[in-house]
C-alpha cells in the first residue's frame, strides 16, 4: 500500500481528540513529500541534524516535533523552528532550550519524558522527578518554554496487557498533574505497533512511523 493510504486508514481510526505524527526518521524526502501531499503536516525525527537537513528542503508549514533522546550541545541547531521537542528529562536541558528558544524570540513547547517501560533502555523521569520539575522555581523563570504535556514509551513486548498497564500508568500520572498544571494538555504514547491500545487508555498524540511509510533498514 501506498503511504497515502497507510496514512488515509490510520486517520480513519483516529478520534478527533487525538494528533497523528508522522515519524519519518530515515526516510527520504520524497516519502515525506507523499505524506505531505496526502494532508500530513506534523513530522517527527530523532536526530537533531536529520531534522534540520530536512526542515531546510521541505515546505515551511510543517511542524516539525524532535522525539529522541537529545543531546543539549545539538539543541540550538532546531531551536529557530522545532515546534514541539517531546522527549525531555532534566531541568538541564530545559534550560538550554529556554536559553536557545530566547534568541530566536520564541516559545518552544516540551513534554516530559516519563519513564513507564521496564527496560533499563528506555529514558524518562519518574513520577517524583516530574513534579520536581514542574514545581522548580527555577524552571518557573524560564520563559522561553511552555511544558505541555507528558510522553512515554510502551516497553517492547507481545504482552498487551503490560502495555495497556503502562499507558494507563502515564495517564493517571498525567491525569494527577492536569489537576494542578493546567498547561498540561497532551499525553503522546502510541507508536506502530502500540497505538490502538494507547488511544483506548487516553493518549492525545501518537508517534507512528512503519505503519505509514514501510519498515526502516
Ligand atoms: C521511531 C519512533 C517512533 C515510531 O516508531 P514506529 O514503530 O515506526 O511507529 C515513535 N516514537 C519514538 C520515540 C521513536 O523513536
Amino acid at each position: 500500500m501506498s503511504i497515502a493510504e497507510n496514512l488515509q486508514l490510520i486517520k480513519n481510526e483516529l478520534p478527533k481528540k487525538v494528533t497523528l505524527v508522522a515519524v519519518s526518521k530515515t526516510k527520504p524526502i520524497t516519502s515525506i513529500m507523499e505524506a505531505y501531499g496526502a494532508g500530513q503536516r506534523i513530522f517527527g525525527e530523532n536526530k537533531i541534524q536529520e531534522m534540520v537537513d530536512k526542515q531546510l528542503q521541505l515546505p515551511g508549514d510543517i511542524r516539525w516535533h524532535m522525539i529522541g533522546h537529545l543531546q543539549r550541545n545539538k539543541v540550538k541547531y532546531m531551536a529557530s523552528f522545532v515546534s514541539l521537542i517531546h522527549g525531555v528529562d532534566s531541568i538541564k536541558t530545559l534550560k538550554e532550550i529556554n536559553k536557545q528558544a530566547k534568541k530566536h524570540n520564541r516559545v518552544i513547547d516540551c513534554l516530559l519524558q516519563a519513564k513507564i517501560a521496564t527496560e533499563a533502555t528506555k529514558f524518562g523521569l519518574c513520577g517524583i522527578e516530574i513534579a520536581t520539575i514542574l514545581n522548580s522555581l527555577e524552571v518557573k523563570e524560564f520563559k522561553n518554554i511552555n511544558i505541555v504535556g507528558l510522553m512515554g514509551m510502551a516497553t517492547f513486548t507481545d504482552d498487551k496487557k503490560q502495555v495497556r498497564k503502562e499507558f494507563n500508568n502515564l495517564k493517571v500520572l498525567f491525569d494527577k498533574f492536569k489537576t494542578n498544571h493546567e498547561e498540561l494538555k497532551i499525553v503522546s504514547m502510541g507508536m506502530s505497533s502500540d497505538f490502538k491500545l494507547a488511544i483506548e487508555e487516553g493518549s492525545t498524540m501518537i508517534r507512528v512511523g512503519s505503519s505509514i511509510f514501510g519498515n526502516r533498514n
